[in-house]
């Protein structure tokens, strides 16, 4: 079996405007209203791209007539054709960009494939440890990547143990691809980190692999300082400031089970207990009590879920992080520092950055930006699709 869908012959799509020069730098996407006509051809379907004048090919990819992008676009010298070695070139090219980060064994949980970051469309993999998690994002790569196979081959060049599919589109929580299904969080490691990933019931693939780099800069600047970590899940920031010497860390979430792991991995990473406070509740409510009882940490974190899952409701989620950042610069004690993060891909850098600027003037502080960071090196993103860029994390001192 290949590790593509190869049985039946490529569908024949024409633009019906000149986004060659787009797709020639690789932007990934063709929507369905940029192509002459939708064939009548299942989803997952190899297809080729002909140009809106001459109907000369100019790439390769897969067809999901149902989804607004209809075509998802895997190589653009369409001479090379989509085959198991196409795949497997390219499933390798995105393990040797791990090697960096796998080779240390200071992190063994790490994104493996980022979908079109690494010429991959829709499909995702991360890996904890022996584990693996893939996810396919939408019928299209669902019917164009064979799973099954993907998975035989991850497992043998990795040595995984089990390659577990989640899969909340069609109904189910998931499978198991290969191996069998694990029957208990997964141990791992980041930055040395010790860490457990609910691969099946937890959030993304079970752990925030994507604010990695930004857990590792706040350890570094967590010595001796008090801490609170707000939306903290199962407390990846938590845990880093402890082992960077925080002396006191508090975790609010509104998900008790994610408190309950938080203090979890404070014990399994041996810090002190006294040190830890976990808070099940809602972070307004919490950051506006702590406020009106005068409560003050030197390092407030806030990384809240995405608030604008469309582009209609970025207004909407521009006030809402205006108030959460007000509301965390109120608690920030004075040359204390405040981090925001966001990892909603509607809003841009510059977007978030009015945000910062509007919460923080509004708690009638000032900020200094002391750095800007965001998604770490593996979840890789094609130049010429910037919006994949999701993850914004602002480190300011404020005054
Ligand atoms: N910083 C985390 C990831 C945060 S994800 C990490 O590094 O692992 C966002 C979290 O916000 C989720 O755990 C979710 O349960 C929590 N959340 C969502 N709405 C909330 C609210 N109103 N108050 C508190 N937590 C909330």
């Amino acid at each position: 079996m290949p590790l593509i869908e190869t049985s039946s012959s490529p569908v024949v799509l024409r633009l019906n405007r000149d986004l060659v020069r787009m797709i020639k730098r690789g932007h990934p996407w063709v929507y369905g209203d940029a192509l002459r006509e939708l064939p009548n051809a299942p989803a997952g379907t190899p297809a080729v791209l002909l140009d809106n004048r001459k109907g000369q090919p100019v790439a390769r990819g897969f067809y999901d007539p149902g989804c607004p992008v209809a075509l998802r676009i895997c190589e653009t010298d369409p001479d090379l054709k989509l085959d198991d070695r196409w795949a497997e070139r390219r499933l390798r090219a995105a393990v040797t960009l791990r090697r960096l980060i796998s080779a240390s064994g200071h992190t063994t949980g790490f994104r493996l494939f980022n979908g079109e970051g690494d010429g991959l469309p829709g499909l995702v993999g991360d890996v904890y440890a022996d584990t693996a998690v893939v996810k396919l994002d939408g019928e299209g790569p669902i019917g164009f990547w064979q799973v099954d196979e993907i998975a035989e081959l991850i497992a043998r060049e990795l040595k995984l143990n089990c390659v577990y599919e989640r899969q909340k589109e069609r109904g189910v929580t998931g499978r198991a691809l290969f191996g069998s299904e694990p029957v208990r969080p997964v141990t791992f490691t980041e930055h040395g980190l010790p860490f457990t990933a609910d691969i099946v019931r937890g959030q993304k693939t079970g752990f925030f692999l994507d604010q990695r780099d930004n857990r590792q800069l706040i350890r570094a600047w967590a010595r001796d300082a008090s801490v609170l970590n707000v939306f903290s899940y199962t407390g990846g920031f938590s845990v880093a400031a402890g082992a960077g010497g925080a002396s006191q860390v508090t975790s609010v979430d509104i998900a008790p089970a994610a408190i309950e792991a938080a203090n979890h991995h404070w014990r399994l990473n041996g810090l002190p207990e006294s040190q830890h406070t976990g808070i099940p509740a809602d972070a307004f409510d919490f950051l506006g009590q702590s406020a009106s009882e005068r409560r003050r940490w030197d390092i407030v974190i806030l990384d809240p879920p995405s608030f604008a899952p469309n582009r209609e409701s970025v207004p909407k989620a521009m006030a809402a992080y205006q108030n959460v950042i007000e509301a965390g610069s109120r608690v920030t004690a004075p040359h204390g520092m405040l981090a925001v993060a966001s990892c909603s891909s509607h809003i841009d850098l510059p977007m978030f950055q009015e945000c910062c600027e509007e919460g923080i003037s509004r708690a009638r502080r000032r900020g200094t930006v002391v750095t800007i960071a965001g998604q770490p090196t593996d979840h890789p993103t094609p130049l010429a699709l910037p919006e994949f860029r999701y993850l914004k994390f602002v480190l300011l001192r404020l005054d």
